[in-house]
């Protein structure tokens, strides 16, 4: 099936209806989740199914992934790849270590994908986690779902006629957290450090940090220019424009939170004072609400203090 018609016999819209499950880092029934594909350049896809979205580089070297959603959906993402091109996925490159990203990976490994991430990703996927927010207990990933290659601060490939160039920033959606930049597609993957049309979730558990968020998708912006297709975490497909207005609305509320934890109100102050609301209409109605999102931006703040008290 050519990819147009594949797009077209794919609901849109069930991607949206798949959040609440598409977050959570434990592996969750999307076995009936459809997955749908747009394309991006002739070389590169989005797909969207449940859990984070895909990047895709397609060429005469193979198929680049960025990120794997579940396993239960990898038998839909290697047909919908089949479709458009019968060569392998060679690599598989982990923007973070969430199960949503990365549940694929023993599947893909299997069939001969080699996966890279950053050390930490391999270091929190090798033993159990503990996502305060959402209450989840996560196991370690079998041998085959862990990372082969690790990084620490950059990596590129030399693929399809591109420079994929992933690296690593500061501790931000986590501690592990890689952008995929592919230069000559003009295309770059922000993994959960963009969470397109929606208050993010800040894994604070896992050392994230709303200043590392905010200096991220600061960095990014002045990466990239108007024409750049921004594929982000959770959310639709992207640009520069919308990017920036995401890093607004992060940096209004950070600023307003931390005025509140300055001034040493607890977080049911903090909550009462309703730091977020003039952006609640426009970013609060998705999986991370109002109250959630302020309780992970006040969690991080908190944190940031008692660690400069430290030093
Ligand atoms: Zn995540």
């Amino acid at each position: 099936m050519h990819f147009k018609e594949i797009a077209r016999f794919v609901a849109t819209g069930l991607a949206i209806a798949a959040i609440p499950v598409a977050l959570r880092a434990q592996q969750p029934d999307v076995s009936k989740a459809p997955v749908s594909l747009i394309r991006l350049t002739e070389n590169m896809l989005m797909l969207v199914g449940a859990g984070g979205n895909i990047g895709v580089s397609i060429g005469e070297d193979g198929i680049f992934l960025v990120d794997d959603q579940y396993a239960p959906l990898t038998p839909k993402i290697l047909a919908v790849l089949d479709s458009i091109d019968k060569r392998s996925v060679r690599f598989v490159l982990n923007t973070h270590w969430h199960g949503d990203h990365t549940g694929g990976n023993e599947n893909l490994g299997k069939v001969g994908a080699l996966i890279v991430a950053h050390d930490n990703v391999r270091k929190r996927m090798s033993v159990e986690q503990f996502i305060k927010a959402f209450g989840d207990t996560v196991p370690p990933s079998p041998k085959g779902g862990l990372p082969v290659v690790t990084f620490t601060e950059a990596v590129t490939f030399h693929l399809n006629d591109d420079e994929i160039h992933a690296f690593h920033v500061d501790p931000a959606h986590t501690d592990g957290d890689a952008v995929v930049w592919f230069k000559k597609s003009n295309v770059v993957h922000m993994g959960d450090l963009y969470f397109n049309g929606l208050y993010p979730f800040i894994d604070v558990s896992s050392g994230g940090s709303v200043q590392g968020m905010i200096t991220a998708v600061d960095r990014v912006s002045a990466m990239i220019n108007d024409n750049t297709r921004v594929i982000p975490g959770h959310g639709p497909l992207s640009n520069r424009a919308e990017l920036k207005a995401y890093g607004e609305m992060l940096t209004g509320i950070r600023d307003n939170v931390r005025k509140l934890v300055v001034a040493k109100k607890t977080l049911q102050q903090t909550l009462a004072a309703k730091p977020s609301e003039q952006w609640d209409e426009k970013w609060g109605k998705g999986f991370m609400k109002p109250e959630p999102f302020i309780v992970s931006v006040y969690e991080s703040l908190v944190a940031e203090r008692a660690k400069g008290r430290r030093k």
